[in-house]
C-alpha cells in the first residue's frame, strides 16, 4: 500500500485508540455491563475512529497497528476516494450530512457499512432506491439522526417526527435495515442531574420507536471525544471519536 506512515505517527495514533478503549472499557465496566451483553465490535459497545480530514495513511496506521474497522467520514468525495485506496475489509460510517444528488454515490460503496445521517423520510426513500439500484447483496444500515438539542444550527429529525420516519424506514424500505439512532450532543449541557439531556431524549426515542414498531435491540450513537464517556454511561453502543485519536483537524475548506 502506497499511505506510508512513520512509526512514530504510527505509535501515536495506536496509543491514543488504546487510551480511548481503555477508558471505555473501564467506563462500561464501572456501569456493570458484561463484556458479552452488547457483543459489537471489541467490547461491549463499539468505537468508529472518526478520520475525516485526515489523511489515509493515518487510517492505515490505525488499521495495520492496531486491527482497528470502523471508521467515520463525513464528505461523501473524501470517503469515496478513501475507500477506494485503503483495505477493502474496513467498515465504513458515513457520518457527515446526506444530501439527495450524494446518496447514489455512498451506496456504491461496497464495504460502507452504515449510513448515521438519515434525517427524513424522504431521504431514506432515496437511499432505499440508491441501495436498490447499486444491488447491494445485504440491506444497508442506517440510524436516524435526531436532533434532539432543538439548535437550528443542527441537522436531524424532531424526536416527536422518529418513530413515524422508523415506521416508514421498517415497512417501505426493503434495502435499509433500521439499525438504531444517533445524534450529536450540545457542546455545553447541562449536567446538573449527572445525565445529558441530549443522551436521554435519543433514549426516549428509542424506547418510543421499540414500542411502537415491537422490535428490539435498537442501537445508540452517541459521545464524540469530548463526551464520549458521558455517552457509554447513558446507552451509547457506537460511539464516534475522532480528535483524540487522530489530533486536531484542520479547519474545513468550503470549496
Ligand atoms: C467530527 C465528528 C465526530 C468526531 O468529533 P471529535 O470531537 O473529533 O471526536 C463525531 N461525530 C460526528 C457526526 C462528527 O462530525
Amino acid at each position: 500500500m502506497s499511505h506510508t506512515y512513520s512509526a512514530e505517527r504510527a505509535e501515536e495514533i495506536a496509543e491514543n485508540l488504546a487510551g480511548v478503549k481503555a477508558k471505555m472499557d473501564q467506563t462500561l465496566k464501572a456501569k456493570g455491563v458484561g463484556a458479552q451483553k452488547v457483543p459489537i465490535g471489541g467490547g461491549c459497545a463499539r468505537l468508529v475512529a472518526v478520520s475525516k480530514l485526515k489523511p489515509a495513511s493515518d487510517i492505515l496506521a490505525a488499521y495495520e497497528k492496531t486491527g482497528q474497522l470502523h471508521f467515520g467520514e463525513n464528505y461523501v468525495q473524501e470517503l469515496e476516494d478513501k475507500s477506494k485506496e485503503l483495505p477493502s475489509d474496513i467498515q465504513w460510517h458515513f457520518i457527515g450530512s446526506l444530501q439527495s444528488n450524494k446518496c447514489k454515490v455512498v451506496a456504491a460503496i461496497p464495504n460502507l457499512f452504515v449510513v448515521e445521517t438519515v434525517d427524513s423520510a424522504k431521504k431514506a426513500s432515496t437511499l432505499d432506491k440508491a441501495c436498490a439500484a447499486a444491488s447491494r447483496p445485504e440491506p444497508l444500515g442506517i440510524f436516524l439522526q435526531v436532533n434532539t438539542s432543538g439548535e437550528e444550527s443542527k441537522s436531524g429529525m424532531l424526536p416527536s417526527e422518529a418513530v413515524e420516519v422508523a415506521q416508514h424506514v421498517v415497512s417501505t424500505c426493503p434495502h435499509l435495515k433500521l439499525t438504531g439512532l444517533m445524534t450529536i450532543g450540545s457542546p455545553n449541557p447541562d449536567l446538573e442531574s449527572g445525565e445529558n439531556p441530549d443522551f436521554k431524549t435519543l433514549n426516549q426515542c428509542k424506547t418510543a420507536i421499540e414500542e411502537a414498531l415491537q422490535i428490539a435491540d435498537l442501537e445508540l450513537s452517541m459521545g464524540m471525544s469530548d463526551d464520549f464517556e458521558r455517552a457509554l454511561i447513558q446507552g451509547s453502543t457506537n460511539v464516534r471519536v475522532g480528535s483524540t485519536i487522530f489530533g486536531a483537524r484542520p479547519p474545513k475548506t468550503t470549496a
